[in-house]
């Protein structure tokens, strides 16, 4: 029996980075940056007004006060995307609106709230006409005031991202800033997903009294499309030598990936592993984690190409929880990514979690909760690896040690964060759900 941290080591060990690719802006969400980029021009590109107001020259408006404003005549109006061609010469000021350069002479704008414009109050008609006429300035301005400068966001020439970013949206709208339609991103792996066993069904199809349906592929493949992988499911291969091997070329054409589940337990028939170990070199091993023990990873070489093949455990949660804990960081790593650590919290154990003799940690399915800055865990219930309903209402798994034997309602234990979405408001909306559906 090998460490979880151990076999995650050995499974990157064999992952290797994807080659860039150019997307279109937008669909570079989520992905790794494979180039810098740099900016041609300064943002903003000119200096301009942060209020909507006057352009005034400062110096015109010393003393000013609500008792004795000082009245400037209003020369004309810049509006956002336009230069006012003319200049502010000395007793002039400018109307100008948020995001308008600030015109020749001006050093300062006075927002409408300190002159005599009833900015809020009058119709766009009389405003124009206002516009046409004096201003009366209610305060002194400072020089500078209210103005962005030119370049204050990115300097001409300024790196605003290094490749090996990952972009959130916010890189995404830096990006849009500098003009970049199109950028250079690690591409997302193709992960072909495919199911072993005699006893499973396609979904769509009916459903002898024996067999149950595929949920492996859906399950696995979701998480794949939620970590940023392409899932391309194959279907359902039979424990049979032929079945098997037909499944695994028809995957290999066009994956980077291939996650099986199921067959590499030790009651399985020696088929699915004969299969795997035919085609490729494998590995079988026992991961020191409950639920999920067996896990198979091996390598299978097309084309001069390395496609790595991870082989999960059958039971629903142990697949799931197998794929959490080793293929979402092989792919990650695969996107470029370096960072795939999870947040790990304290929370207070709100039940016992018992994993007596057991020499494997414990990843029970919990809901964390937030109260009054704590964290609390309690379990989903029934913490089988076939309960997949178990799965649903999770926000984290705990990590129990195989040292502890008990945990004690009020103790704090590890748990590792899915997700962050609430749990319990989430678990009990879905629980409410439920039982008005089966009303
Ligand atoms: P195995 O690893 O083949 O021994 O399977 C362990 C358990 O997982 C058995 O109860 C299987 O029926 C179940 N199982 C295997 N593959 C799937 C699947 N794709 N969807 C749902 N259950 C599965
Ligand atoms: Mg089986």
């Amino acid at each position: 029996m090998i460490s979880v941290a151990e076999a995650l080591e050995r499974i990157l060990s064999y992952i290797d980075v994807l080659e860039p690719e150019e997307k279109p802006l937008l669909e570079a969400l989520g992905l790794v940056l494979a180039e810098d980029v740099t900016s041609a021009f300064d943002i903003p590109p000119l200096d301009n007004t942060s209020m909507d107001g006057y352009a005034v020259r400062a110096e015109d408006t010393r003393g000013a006060s609500p008792e004795s404003p000082v009245e400037l005549r209003v020369v004309g109006e810049v509006a956002a995307g336009y230069v006012f061609e003319g200049e502010v010469i000395p007793g002039t000021a400018v109307r100008i609106m948020t995001g308008a350069p600030v015109p020749a002479g001006a050093d300062a704008i006075v927002p409408f709230e300190e002159t005599d414009e009833p900015f809020e109050k009058a119709p766009v008609r009389t405003r124009r006409l206002k516009a046409a006429a004096m201003v009366e300035v209610f305060k002194e301005a400072q020089p500078g005031a209210n103005i962005r400068r030119a370049g204050e966001d990115v300097r001409r020439g300024q790196t605003v991202l290094r490749r090996g970013t990952v972009l959130r949206s916010s890189e995404v709208g830096v990006l849009a800033s500098v003009g970049k339609a199109r950028v250079k991103v690690i591409r997302r792996p193709v992960v072909a997903v495919l199911s072993t066993g005699d006893e499973l069904v396609e979904l769509g199809q009916p459903r002898p009294a024996a067999k149950i349906y595929d949920s492996n592929a859906y399950s696995v493949g979701a998480l794949v499309r939620r970590y940023g992988g392409i899932p391309k499911l194959l279907g359902i291969a039979k424990d049979t030598m032929e079945a098997l091997t037909a499944k695994i070329h028809e995957g290999l054409e066009g994956a980077d990936m291939i996650i099986t589940s199921a067959g590499v337990s030790r009651g399985d028939y020696d088929v699915v592993k004969e299969a795997l170990a035919r085609e490729g070199e494998i590995a079988f091993w026992t991961a020191a984690m409950k639920p999920g023990k067996p896990l198979a990873f091996g390598c299978f070489y097309r084309d001069g190409r390395r496609i790595p093949h991870i082989g999960l455990p059958g039971n629903p949660v142990s697949s799931m929880v197998s794929f959490e804990l080793f293929g979402r960081s092989a792919l990650l790593k695969m996107m470029g990514k370096t960072d795939w650590h999870r947040p790990l919290v304290r929370a207070i154990a709100q039940e016992q979690i018992v994993n007596r003799n057991d020499p494997r940690v414990f990843y029970a399915r919990c809901i964390v909760t937030e109260r009054d800055g704590r964290y609390y865990a309690s379990l989903t219930g029934p913490q089988g690896s076939g309960i997949l309903t178990s799965m649903v209402s999770a926000n984290g798994l705990t990590v129990i040690p195989p040292e502890v034997d008990v945990v004690e309602p009020g103790e704090e234990i590890d748990v590792l964060m899915l997700d962050w979405s609430q749990g319990e408001e989430w678990g009990s909306r879905q629980r409410e759900g439920m039982e008005a559906e089966s009303r």
